[in-house]
């Protein structure tokens, strides 16, 4: 039993893992005790769009706010356009996607989330960890997840991206297809592509995505080029941009040493792919696995992982490969694409492939140099 000032399972940060954490013990038979400490009022950041591939139901099929079954790649003077109504590209809203986790978890009366609580001390103390926050408010946790954002670790690549909601005075754009990567802005010092999800024909978020190795300078996103390859790409004329969101995602992040009660969580434990920086399906999985694993042992499942070992030793290789040869990244991408059979593509691309699709993936990439890679480090 717990008091109030004790609880089973304390999470630290009411984003995404935390949420989906939260959420996926709100479903167990009997939830245990559990705390969510957010710093800000839970819910309360800017909204993101979060996009994934939808191979199963790791997302609840009534959070999704739009479906795209045909998706573009643009790379070497040819357009790759593989149709896929079966695992559509699909996009969340992040806070409408969050006030629905809310509205679960406040099915548990078991589970409590204090808002303005930002954790600063943390403390393993026999079987428990004391933590503090700024405010002075302290709890005792049997086990804690903390999914604070990783702490500046060296990561090989970084993907930087500057989203634009464009409008257009002319219907441009077509709502059932997302292109997803359109590289003929390739720059210097990095892999460039452009990214345009349609909400419908004149209204777009457009995205200009960087792809950087370690050390290069982050770039900077001047609206000017987000208007100039509106005109260009689309030929339309920008009537506004409504809004701008930002992100920053580690690829690579080494897999984090776990010791004692206090286990990393969310993008602190790895949940971003290295090779793509897609991480939601891949929490919510998680989440559910964990979950899963406490209701049965009463105890968190270790070591945490987000991919088995062969697809983190792919994403090795693949960093490798983009490391040595990123001029050559959009003909990969381009024949990845046009030589897989797109249901293959969308499961592999959502980290839960079949075999087969594994296999389907290999044959369409040049083996010769993913072999040489897989021993050169
Ligand atoms: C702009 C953007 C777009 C993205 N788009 C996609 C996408 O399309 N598809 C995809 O799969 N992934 C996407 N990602 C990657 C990933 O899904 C998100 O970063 C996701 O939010 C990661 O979840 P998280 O819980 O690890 O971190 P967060 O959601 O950032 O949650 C961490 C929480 O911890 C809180 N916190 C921080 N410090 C403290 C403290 N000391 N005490 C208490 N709380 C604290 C923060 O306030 C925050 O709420 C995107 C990321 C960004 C930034």
């Amino acid at each position: 039993m717990s008091s109030p000032g004790q609880v089973e399972i304390a999470i630290i940060g009411g984003g995404l893992s935390g949420l989906s954490l939260a959420e996926a013990l709100a479903e167990t038979a009997a939830p245990p005790s559990v705390l969510v400490l957010e710093a800000a009022p839970v819910g309360s950041l800017p909204d993101h769009t979060w996009c994934f591939w939808e191979t199963d139901d790791a997302v609840p099929r009534d959070r999704v706010s739009q479906r795209w079954p045909r998706w573009q790649v643009g790379a070497v003077g040819k357009q790759i356009r593989p149709h896929c109504p079966r695992h559509p590209y699909a996009r969340v809203s992040a806070r409408l996607f969050l006030s629905a986790a809310l509205e679960q978890i406040g099915q548990a009366p078991s589970i409590r989330i204090w808002n303005d609580a930002r954790v600063e001390t943390l403390r393993e103390d026999g079987d428990g960890v004391w933590m503090e926050t700024a405010d002075g408010r302290r709890v005792n946790a049997r086990w804690v997840f903390d999914s604070r954002p990783p702490r500046a670790s060296p990561v090989p690549w970084r993907q930087i991206f500057c989203g634009f909601t464009v409008r257009t005075r002319e219907p441009v754009f077509d709502p059932e297809e997302a292109v997803l990567m359109d590289f003929r802005e390739a720059g210097k010092g990095g892999i460039r592509f452009f990214y345009t999800l349609p909400t419908n024909h004149s209204t777009a978020l457009v995205e200009d995505t960087w792809l950087v190795p370690a050390g290069a300078p982050a770039p900077s996103f001047p609206p000017d080029d987000a208007r100039r390859y509106v005109e260009t790409r689309w030929g339309a004329t920008l009537r506004e941009i409504a809004e701008v969101e930002r992100g920053d995602l580690p690829m690579g992040l080494p897999a984090p040493c776990v010791k004692g009660r206090c286990l990393p969580w969310g993008s602190a434990a790895g949940a971003i792919r290295p090779s793509s920086g897609y991480a939601l399906t891949r929490i919510r999985r998680a989440s559910r696995r964990m979950a899963e694993h406490w209701e049965r042992t009463r105890r968190p499942a270790m070591p945490l992982h987000h991919s088995p070992w062969w697809m983190r030793w792919m994403d090795g290789v693949f960093l490798r490969v983009m490391a040595r040869h990123p001029e050559r990244m959009p003909a990969l991408f381009a024949a990845m694409f046009a030589r897989t059979p797109p249901e293959s593509l969308a499961r592999f691309l959502d980290s839960n492939p079949r075999p087969t699709d594994v296999l389907r993936i290999m044959r369409a990439l040049p083996t010769g140099l993913f072999l040489k890679h897989v021993l050169v480090r």
